[in-house]
């Protein structure tokens, strides 16, 4: 897959608030790039594209639904400063440009005969999503599949409309957590006022046949490593997505290193083995 380095024009196609401050965005890429062949709609989940308002800035935004032939994009994005406001500002039919896609997403490949259990904190749901989307696009490729997802209030659990659809699948297990108690959304069983970590009890877990997918804020990492670690997951068979301050997104700037690693092209998703003797990279 080769990425657009040249921003490319795309205009808001649809807006869906999911939270009080975090929205859908999907966009419609108005022309192919250059070359033809390069795209930022088709990508792996868990990479990231460039995304641009005019006059305003720059962001590095995940994917968060699946690529795409007809260049439509998804991206969840909350609002947090100058890019992301303008964006939450913006109506459909307004511009944006995008250039990507960037870095290593989750290594799909790899993931083929195991079980996964995907464990997303706060907006961590967005690359996340992409990749259960992934999943259930091949979902026999795949052995159990169970999400575990811990917000701050239920009406801060995004994407619930398609949470409570997932939630009657006997193919996928959800459990959800929560720091605040509050109504949790209908039709999704087990909203829990629980921390991350919390969720893992009681999990069957076949630690040899098992990834984990995870993204979320450094804190959610560090309390759920050690007990991933202690039931025996292999540090190469946790994959996280790391979020740095990014700009140019090509390995050239140098503003998000992680010790000699580049969070921009040799992440944002890195395995946790590769991450464990680098001092502050969580
Ligand atoms: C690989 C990657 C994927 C991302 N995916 C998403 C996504 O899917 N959805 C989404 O909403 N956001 C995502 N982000 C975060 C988003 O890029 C930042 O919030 C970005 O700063 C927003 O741009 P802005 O101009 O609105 O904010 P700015 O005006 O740049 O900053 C807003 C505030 O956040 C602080 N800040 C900005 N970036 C960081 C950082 N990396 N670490 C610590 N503090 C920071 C600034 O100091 C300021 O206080 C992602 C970031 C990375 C690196």
């Amino acid at each position: 897959m080769t990425t657009s380095t040249t921003p490319l024009p795309a205009r808001i196609k649809a807006i869906r608030q999911l939270s009080g401050d975090t929205s859908l965005f999907t966009l419609q890429l108005l022309k192919q790039s250059p070359t033809q062949q390069t795209t930022p709609a088709r990508f792996q989940p868990g990479q990231f594209l460039q995304l641009s308002v005019a006059g305003v800035g720059e962001a590095p935004i995940s994917y968060c639904g699946l690529p795409s032939v007809n260049g439509s994009i998804e991206l969840c994005i909350r609002k947090a400063g100058r890019v992301t406001t303008a964006l939450h500002s913006a109506v459909v039919g307004d511009g944006v440009a995008v250039r990507g896609p960037f870095g290593h997403g989750f290594p799909l490949e790899q993931y083929t005969g195991t079980n996964l259990l995907l464990v997303a904190g706060g907006l961590g749901m967005a690359p996340l999503r992409s990749l259960l989307l992934a999943l259930l696009q091949r979902r026999s490729c795949f052995g159990a599949l169970t999400l575990l997802y811990g917000a701050k209030a239920p009406d801060a659990l995004l994407f619930r409309h398609e949470l409570a659809d997932l939630a009657t699948r006997k193919d996928l297990s959800i459990r959800l957590a929560v720091d605040r108690a509050g109504a949790c959304p209908p039709g999704i069983p087990s909203c829990s006022v629980a921390l991350l970590p919390d969720l893992l009890e009681g999990l069957e877990i076949v630690p040899q046949r098992t990834a984990v997918p995870l993204c979320g804020p450094s804190a959610a990492y560090r309390s759920l490593i050690p007990p991933l670690l202690a039931l025996g997951i292999p540090p190469e068979r946790i994959h996280l997505s790391l979020e740095r301050r990014m700009q140019c997104g090509t390995g050239v700037c140098g503003h998000c290193a992680v010790g000699t690693l580049l969070c921009c092209i040799d992440g944002p998703v890195f395995a946790y083995s590769a991450l464990q003797a680098i001092e502050g990279a969580l």
